[in-house]
């Protein structure tokens, strides 16, 4: 089946949606992203990533476009269409296409946004092998930008960080800065001493993960203690359990950092625990 997908208000076969080779995301990575879950052909907390797309726009001086109110309809659109029954939607909003590459930004009233979405089929999210077995991850330097809070599409770093920890036998890396971890390459991160949940609390240095929220708040639901603050990888290698949360991966065990196993080597009831109450929690209140 040909994937329909969202192109500036055209519903449109995949293989004739284009961009201009001027839009903005091409030339300057001048974009955000949002990217929803989608699980029972339901959306999983969309409000949340409505808010943090208006805030990123807000952050970037980036109009907000004119379909802004419709996401939720594109969105559902996309996914009935599709036929999506486990997956994501992935939603791109850009600067838009100036006449020229230009470092400055193009006057709004000329040049609008680009919008762009489409879904990504994954039978099977939910029930992940991966988070029976758990991840391994390696730390590696944090040389991102200073702005991690807002949602940009500026994902090299990212990237070469996956690729990093493919290289060396791992699934993931833990990005570490002035000896502290920030998060994952693209999920936050987490480790579980006794009843605490110890994770960076929020700033600019992070991405403020839907997923993170629901999570800690879950977790404080279910009597567990939750503290926000600056880590080591030698304190959370030395936890009894790791995790990572993310829209496209829920809440999933890490089992080993830089080659040392967390507990015994095996996902932890607490994680697994918490990856139950947030598919629960989620489906019941998917729209
Ligand atoms: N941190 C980074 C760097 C990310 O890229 C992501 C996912 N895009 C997250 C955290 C998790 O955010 P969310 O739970 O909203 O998917």
């Amino acid at each position: 089946m040909t994937r329909t997908v969202y192109v500036n208000g055209e519903y449109l076969p995949e293989n004739e949606a284009t961009v201009s080779i001027f839009d903005r995301a091409f030339l300057m990575a001048d974009g955000v992203y949002e990217v929803t879950s989608v699980l029972g052909g339901k959306l999983i907390d969309f409000d949340g990533h409505a808010k943090r797309l208006e805030r990123s726009l807000t952050e970037l001086d980036m109009p907000k476009p004119e379909a802004f109110d419709e996401l939720l309809d594109i969105h559902r659109k996309l996914v009935e269409i599709n036929e999506i029954d486990e997956g994501m939607v992935y939603l791109q909003v850009t600067r838009g296409a100036a006449a020229d590459r230009d470092f400055v930004f193009p006057d709004p009233d000329e040049v609008k946004p680009t919008v762009v979405l489409f879904t990504q089929n994954k039978p099977g999210l939910a029930d992940s092998p991966a988070a029976k077995k758990g991840i391994k991850v390696i730390s590696i330097e944090d040389v991102r930008w200073g702005r991690r809070d807002i949602k940009t599409v500026q994902l090299l770093y990212p990237s070469m960080g996956k690729m990093m920890a493919k290289k060396a036998g791992a699934d993931d890396a833990w990005l570490v800065e002035d000896g502290f971890v920030t998060e994952g390459t693209s999920n936050n991160a987490y480790y579980i001493k006794g009843n605490k949940i110890v994770t960076r609390a929020l700033s600019n240095d992070i991405l403020h993960g839907i997923t993170r929220a629901a999570v800690l708040r879950f977790a404080r639901e279910a009597q567990m203690e939750v503290e926000e603050r600056n880590f080591t990888i030698e304190e959370a290698q030395d936890a009894d359990e790791a995790f990572i949360t993310s829209a496209s991966t829920f809440v999933m065990p890490v089992v080993e950092i830089d080659g040392k196993a967390i507990g015994d080597g095996t996902p932890g009831s607490r994680a697994a625990r918490l990856r139950e109450i947030y598919l629960d929690e989620s489906r019941k209140a998917a729209i």
